[in-house]
Parts: structure tokens; sequence; C-alpha cells
């Protein structure tokens, strides 16, 4: 995005240097193959609140490229983005590979040249404002500009500090948590779709609401991975010790309560374990619980006494899981931390400490929860620092 829209702006040589083999490898695997590359929220203002690191700098950001300009320019590139029923946004062909096409073609048009298998190693400044950029494998190239897109590699991190930029140090984000419950055996693969979770780590305590899945070792699905986004920084001090608060019926003692003591009433015959009172609640779910609480699931409604269904509404409403780490390696979507917001001009991506190099994406101490905000981002940063590059502003403009 930064090399086409520099190029698009007006300058003659761009070059694009990438350490691989291939070009845009992350988007090829990016939303299980589809790649989310958006998020239908449009305001700004309701769009920072998706970014557990970045949520405030980032309104003058998306003032200037938010989600609406990238589904335009996706779209006049010849892409249509489409919007599920949760907002995530993705190519109406649903194959990520449209999306590194449509990139790749764009970049090719405008005659961006994209040199793979060239690491770049070091950065030197010279005198005359000029950097020399050296790849391995090729020869040293110099430039006006050098726009920094590593992701969360550490190299990106060294090449940034190497300008004197500090780094906020770089901690995982979004994934699962993992648990010894037994439990987790017994109810592995069952899905809830509105669940309240609060998680206390150290003296610190996170909430959310949505989607779980249980799995055999944790739990996952996108409420969990909100989570973990949000209390990464924490997590990580915590060594990934905390404690999982789950109300499985999203509901509270009061109105919990009413409900069992109407289905005593109405289902007063009916056995407990063929009489689930909460539509939204699994089956086997529900009978895991009756046989963790020792209720026999033969036992008739109007025979459920009420030291049983105070039992029942603390787990059905505040069930505890001691969490032991995160989930298994490969589940890392992004970096939390990276290269400190404060040093660098989000109105043009350009560093403060040193004129003429520029940020975009992961590498910033900026990132989003799962839903397309991550790439959001990294459209946004990219087309900023395209656009400064490519008309020669610098950081003392707006
Ligand atoms: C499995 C998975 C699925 C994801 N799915 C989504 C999704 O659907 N939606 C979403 O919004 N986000 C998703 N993300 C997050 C998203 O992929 C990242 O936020 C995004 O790719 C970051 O873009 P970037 O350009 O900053 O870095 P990257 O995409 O990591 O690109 C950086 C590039 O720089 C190269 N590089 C690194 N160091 C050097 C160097 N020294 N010299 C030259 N080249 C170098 C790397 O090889 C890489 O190609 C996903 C992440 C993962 C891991």
């Amino acid at each position: 995005m930064g090399a086409i829209t520099a190029a698009e702006t007006g300058l003659s040589k761009v070059r694009l240097l990438e350490a691989s083999a291939k070009t845009l490898e992350k988007v090829r695997i990016s939303g299980g193959g589809r790649c989310n590359v958006t998020h239908a929220c449009w305001d700004p203002t309701d769009l920072v609140t998706n970014y557990p690191r970045g949520r405030l700098p980032l309104l003058g950001s998306f003032s200037r490229f938010a989600t609406g300009d990238a589904v335009s320019w996706f779209c006049q590139k010849g892409l249509d983005l489409i919007a599920e029923e949760d907002g995530r946004m993705f190519p109406i062909t649903n194959s990520s590979s449209d999306v590194i096409n449509c990139l790749s073609n764009a970049a090719k048009a405008i005659g961006v040249q994209c040199f793979t298998n060239s690491p770049v190693h070091k950065i030197d400044a010279l005198k005359n404002s000029l950097f020399r950029v050296f790849p391995k494998n090729s020869q040293p190239i110099e430039t006006q500009k050098v726009l920094l897109a590593t992701g969360g590699h550490p190299s990106g991190r060294r090449l940034a500090s190497s300008f004197g930029h500090s780094i906020v140090k770089p901690v995982p984000s979004l994934f699962s948590l993992t648990s010894r419950a037994s439990f987790l055996n017994i109810c592995s693969g069952i899905s809830l779709n509105d669940v309240s979770l609060k998680l206390f780590v150290g003296e610190t305590t996170f909430q959310e609401r949505g989607s779980i899945l249980i799995t055999h070792w944790g739990f996952s699905g996108p409420a969990i991975l909100r989570l973990s986004a949000f209390a990464a920084r924490e997590l990580n001090i915590n060594d990934y010790n905390a404690r999982l608060s789950i109300n499985w019926i999203n509901s509270d003692y009061i109105i919990a309560g009413n409900t069992l003591k109407e289905v005593r009433y109405s289902a007063a015959r009916k056995q407990l374990g063929n009489t689930s009172p909460f539509p939204s609640l699994p089956k086997r779910l529900w009978l895991t619980f009756l046989k963790e609480l020792e209720i026999d699931s033969s036992m008739r409604w109007s025979e459920l006494t009420s030291k049983f269904e105070k039992k029942l509404l603390k787990k059905l409403l505040s069930n505890s899981f001691d969490i032991s780490g995160r989930g298994p390696f490969g589940e890392e979507f992004v970096t939390a931390g990276g290269v400190n917001l404060s040093e660098v001009n989000l109105a043009t991506m350009e560093s403060r400490l040193f004129p003429g190099l520029y940020f975009a994406g992961e590498l910033l101490d900026i990132d989003g929860v799962t839903g397309g905000y991550n790439f959001q981002h990294c459209w946004t940063s990219g087309w900023l620092a395209g656009k400064a590059i490519g008309i020669g502003l610098n950081s003392s403009s707006d």
C-alpha cells in the first residue's frame, strides 16, 4: 500500500525489498485463506475502540484514511469487498489470493520494482540526507526516503532502533487461553454465541461479551481473542496466569433465578436432564453442569432444592477457571508493542527523530482485535506514509 501510493502520488522510482521469496505471504494465510481485509465500521471514533494499543493516536490517522477509504481503494483497483453479518469484510471472491493479486497488479502497473529474497540488515544515514540501504545478497541502494514496514519481525525493530527509536516491548496478542480444567475434556467442541467474560490478571479485571469456543486445552473464539488483546501486556507480565469467570447465559442472579423458579412450576414433572431452562445453553453443557454439581439428571424440577438452585446459578453465572497459559504456537496473530508512537508523526508516518524515515503497519506500537482491524491499520498507515513520501511532506508538516 505504501509503495503503490508513493508511486501513484508521483514518486518516479519506488523499490520494495522483501526478505522472503514472495511478497504478501501473511495476506495469503490471513482470515483462514479468505483475508479479512477490513471491518464495516465507518466512524473513526468507533473504529479506534478496537485497538488496545494506539486507540487515541489513531483518531487522526483514521480521519484521513479509514475503512470506507480502504473499501473504495480496493474497489477502484477492481476488488470488491463484502461485509458479513458481524461486520468483517472479505473479498467478494472469498480468496486472499485476490487481495494479493490486486496489490501486486497495482504495484506492477505503477512501476514499483519488487526485489524478493532481499532482507535488509542495515541502513546508514549519509551526510547529504540520503540513506544507504543494505539488502543481503545484493548491492547497497542509495535513496532519499525509507519506509519500514517489516511487521512483527525483530529485524525491523533493530533497524528502527539504529535510528534512535525506542521500542515498546513486543508481546504476543490475540491468542487462546489454556486451562487444565478436566471440564474441557468433556465439553470440547461446544461453542456459545453470547457469553460474558471477566478475566482477572494481577490487580486488573478485563471484561468482554461475545462468542466462545471450548477446546480440549482451553478457551478460544472471538470474545476470548478480544480479551487476550486487551489483556496482552498484563498477561505477559503475569506469565499468562489468570482467572477466567464465565457467565454462560449472559444474565444476572435475579433474572436467571426467576427463570429457574418459573421452570420449577411450568415443568415440575419433567426431569432436569431433559429440560435446559436456558435455550442458549447447549444440552451437553447443561448435563455437565448437573453432573459436576452432583445433581441427579433424572430428578424432577419440582424436587430441586433451593441449595442446588443456588449452586446451579453460581455455575451458570460465574463459572471460574484457572488460566495457566496461552494457546499453542501459531495462534499469535499480531505483535503488540513496537516503535514508540510518540516518536512518529502519525499524519505522515514520518519519524520525529529522523526525517526521511517512515513507518507503517505492525512494526508500530499499534494493534487491533480480530475482525480486519489489523489490516485496516496497515492500509491506513501505508497510505499515509506513501502519500507523504510521494508529495515530499516532512515531519514539521501537519
Ligand atoms: C495467521 C494470521 C492470520 C491473520 N489474519 C488477519 C485478518 O484476516 N485480518 C487482519 O486484519 N489481520 C490479520 N492478521 C494480522 C495481519 O496479517 C498483520 O497485522 C499484517 O500482516 C501486518 O502487516 P505488515 O505489512 O505490517 O507486516 P507483514 O504482513 O508481516 O509484512 C512484513 C513483510 O516484511 C518482510 N520483512 C521483515 N523484515 C524484513 C527485512 N529486514 N528486510 C526485508 N523484508 C523484511 C517480511 O518478510 C514480510 O513479508 C493475521 C495474522 C496471522 C499471523
